[in-house]
């Protein structure tokens, strides 16, 4: 941890050390007011089926709306989140959030809508995460297999006792697990036994990988795990016509990416439940 008390320690830095430093400062003053001044927001995602040609679930993804610098993302913010111990307040936000507008979009008769949220590891730890889930969904009134958490191979790989029974309480109750990007992280296959996740979510890494009508070996190995444990399958970042057409080829129905919508905010994401991206048309 850096030294904050008085402003004569900054003297002994090199000037660029200082600059970076000083920035470093003011992003952990502003993160520790954003959920009280309301800073952040949820942006959502749409999956897409194209076999049924519609929106089958949404992903929600944080925004930061800095007074300052405008909107930050996820990936700027959240490791500092972590590291101040900011996270498990913005992670009960998202949840809190994420299940209010599922059930607005239920109200409104998308009722077989799926919601997925991503978890950080500090949540995966904490004890009482499971009990916070299972009071969201029956807050707002969700069947629990329309929410989805999402995990990654790091979350399986640390505690892996622990999380596999959160994973299993999870499961238990009727939620959804997915496990994000994978294929990307170090967890052996043996994992998929131990974890009862119900899809796999195939890094946009391999689906950015596919040109032409090439028959990808890593996504073809993938759909074939995900077929025989009976997973259901995701492809993220998918941004070109090929792409679609190769992963429909190798089974693969559903599927998130810039090629059908940027993640939005939610009443421009509405939109896709009534008319879907024009991608899929
Ligand atoms: P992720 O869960 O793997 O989310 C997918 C990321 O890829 C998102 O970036 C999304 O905007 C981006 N993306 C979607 N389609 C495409 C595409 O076609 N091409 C490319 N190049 N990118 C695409 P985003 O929103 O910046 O989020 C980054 C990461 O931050 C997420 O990766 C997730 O791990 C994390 N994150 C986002 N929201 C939350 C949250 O509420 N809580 C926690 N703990 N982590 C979050
Ligand atoms: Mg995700
Ligand atoms: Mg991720
Ligand atoms: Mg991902």
């Amino acid at each position: 941890k850096v030294k904050r008390s008085g402003k004569n320690g900054f003297r002994f830095f090199d000037a660029e050390l200082n600059a970076h430093h000083r920035q470093r400062v003011t992003l952990e003053n502003d993160l520790h007011n954003a959920l009280e001044r309301n800073e952040f927001e949820l942006h959502f995602q749409p999956q897409v089926s194209m076999a049924g040609r519609r929106v089958v679930g949404m992903e929600a993804l944080l925004r930061w709306n800095h007074p300052l610098h405008g909107q930050i993302g996820p990936a700027v913010f959240i490791p500092v989140a972590e590291e101040m111990g900011l996270i498990t307040d913005i992670s009960r936000w998202v949840l809190d959030r994420s299940c209010h507008q599922l059930m607005r979009w239920r109200d409104s008769g998308h009722t077989d809508l799926r919601m997925s949220l991503n978890l950080s590891p500090h949540d995966f730890d904490r004890a009482g995460m499971v009990d916070e889930v299972l009071a969201a969904v029956t807050r707002y009134r969700i069947p629990p297999a329309q929410l989805e958490l999402e995990i990654t191979e790091s979350m399986m790989m640390q505690d892996t006792e622990g999380a596999a029974a959160k994973v299993q309480a999870l499961r238990a109750a009727g939620l959804g697990v997915a496990i994000d990007d994978f294929g990307t992280g170090y967890s052996s296959l043996s994992y998929l036994q131990k974890f009862p996740v119900s899809c796999l979510k195939i890094d946009r890494s391999f689906v950015g990988d596919l040109y032409g009508p090439a028959l990808n070996p890593i996504i073809s190995a993938i759909t074939g795990i995900a077929r025989g444990f009976g997973l259901q399958l995701i492809a993220e970042g998918v941004e070109q016509a090929e792409q679609v057409e190769v992963l429909r080829s190798l089974g693969c129905d559903v599927m998130q990416g810039y090629y059908f919508a940027h993640p939005a905010a939610a009443a421009e994401a509405e939109q896709w439940l009534q008319t879907p991206p024009c991608a899929m048309l």
